[in-house]
């Protein structure tokens, strides 16, 4: 029996696509990557994706995993040339059962494919908090976030997946079943498995359930729109933050001029409320009434103002201001597709370093690329700058040979991050698109272990190949 065949027998009619029906899964979040596959699979449940995955290593065909496919690396979909055996993508879209809340234990067991919003909603409603919040949580998957380890919004606070995540269940590459579900603070029963999943990017099995840490729901928050000079200036004003609020700061949002505007350009409802080079979205959440809170960033911040770190200060003073604020910072990645052409990279060094970063990564780019502009968004309470080459169209269509400066610009931006100890990839993965710079940059004994643990978990290489190891 062949491979369609084999998959048509374990899932109903209507969960296997081909042709035209595939057209939402097979091509990346940019529009850039566009690639074939043989079918996109839609299994019910984790027997289902084991029958599947079974079958696919048993006629040796590549297995993707796919969530909501917002990744910005093309590690969801497949590559633009194809082999001889197309690979299947496994879409966890109708997997999206919350199992169980545990109330006291302050967990969550969920199917990989919910949702995240759908997590956050189903937390609230037991006045519990679900805190990893990025601009897709609309679309994207607990088990996407999971295989990425995605950062966002708050991990300045609640750290980044990784750390809010306490159990797994995954299918191997075999089929077989490996049930990590516990929700354990603490558990030393040998080598913790369940962190080598998290961040594996779908290449060492398909994530099918998660038990997620929670936290007591914030139920005040204080949020402000600054304007300031420089990232310089920046620093200051979260020293000065983190040294009044502690623990009380979840957001730190820096962005310049340049990405602002192209937000508005792309979503002309919106508006800056103040014109400057840089521009910051803090806010700080907590237990106790709004007034205190409030009062704590406005002291703060005007003690900001008079020392001279900041040009303005706009608080929010009431939902929809606050809304519209966030609308700004989570309009950024949307602006970034269609504005030109951006050239995103995702950085990381340490906080301190940031302002040293950004002018030494604009001048570099630009003794290269005049005619280029820098477009910053940067969640910069914990050291992680989306740096975007921005080429308007005209200029992007006249170039000789575009492939030759996405790489350029990629090595000048990278060997910046690499001189200050930084990361190339902070918290987008490595993907299909930054295979070369993990071979070039990666210390070479991680790299052999990467290897190692790959061929012992699939031998057969048939977990989204392609894809972190190239
Ligand atoms: C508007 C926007 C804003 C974003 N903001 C942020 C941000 O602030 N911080 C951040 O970290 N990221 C951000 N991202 C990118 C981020 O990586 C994704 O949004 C999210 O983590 C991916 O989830 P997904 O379900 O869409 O996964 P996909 O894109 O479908 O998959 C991503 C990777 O995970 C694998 N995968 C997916 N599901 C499974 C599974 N069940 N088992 C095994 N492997 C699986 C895939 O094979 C692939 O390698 C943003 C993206 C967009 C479009």
């Amino acid at each position: 029996m062949d491979l369609l065949t084999l998959l048509g027998s374990i899932l109903p009619r209507d969960g296997v696509l081909t042709g035209t029906d595939m057209a939402g899964y097979v091509q990346d979040w940019w529009g850039r990557q566009q690639g074939q596959a043989l079918c996109i699979a839609l299994p019910r449940d984790t027997a289902e994706v084991s029958a599947i995955v079974s079958a696919c290593a048993a006629a040796g065909h590549g297995v993707i995993p796919q969530g909501g496919n917002t990744g910005l690396t093309g590690a969801a979909s497949p590559a633009s040339t194809a082999g001889d055996r197309l690979p299947v993508i496994v879409s966890l879209a109708r997997m999206r059962r919350i199992r169980d809340i545990d109330v006291a234990n302050f967990t969550i067991s969920v199917d990989a494919g919910c949702i995240l919003a759908d997590v956050h909603a189903a937390a609230e409603a037991h006045q519990r908090l679900f805190p990893v919040s990025l601009g897709a949580e609309g679309s994207c998957q607990i088990g996407g976030i999971v295989s990425t380890n995605a950062g966002g919004t708050n991990v300045l606070r609640y750290g980044s997946t990784r750390e809010n995540v306490l159990g797994l269940e995954v299918v191997l590459p075999d089929g077989t079943v490996w049930n990590g579900m516990k929700g354990l603070r603490k558990d030393n029963t040998g080598y913790d498995l369940r962190q080598l999943f998290i961040g594996a990017e779908g290449t060492l099995g398909i994530v099918t359930g998660a038990v997620l840490k929670l936290h007591p729901l914030s139920r005040v928050h204080a949020t402000a729109w600054l304007a300031l000079d420089s990232p310089a200036s920046a620093l200051a004003v979260l020293n000065r933050l983190r040294a009044t609020c502690g623990e009380r700061l979840t957001t730190f949002e820096l962005l310049n001029a340049a990405q602002l505007a192209a937000v508005v350009a792309c979503q002309p409802k919106l508006r800056v409320p103040v014109e400057a080079p840089w521009h910051l979205l803090v806010e700080l959440a907590d237990m106790t009434e709004a007034g205190s809170l409030e009062a704590l960033l406005f002291d703060t911040v005007g003690e900001a103002l008079s020392g001279g770190e900041l040009l303005d200060a706009i608080p929010a003073t009431s939902d929809s201001q606050r809304a519209a604020y966030w609308a700004l910072r989570h309009g950024t990645a949307e602006a970034n597709r269609s504005s030109g052409v951006v050239l995103s990279a995702d950085i990381s060094v340490p906080v301190a370093s940031v302002p040293a970063f950004l002018e030494n990564a604009s001048n570099a780019v630009r003794n290269v690329f005049a005619r280029a502009t820098t477009m910053v968004v940067s969640h910069m309470g914990d050291g992680n700058i989306h740096f975007g080459t921005h080429f308007d169209t005209a200029d992007w269509q006249a170039m000789r040979d575009p492939a030759a400066t996405t790489l350029a610009v990629r090595r000048i931006v990278n060997d910046c991050a690499d001189a200050l100890g930084g990361s190339f990839s902070a918290e987008h993965g490595i993907g299909r698109k930054l295979t070369e710079e993990l071979a070039k940059r990666a210390d070479p004994a991680e790299l052999l272990l990467m290897r190692r643990i790959k061929a012992a978990i699939d031998p057969a290489g048939i977990m989204n190949p392609g894809c972190l190891l190239s």
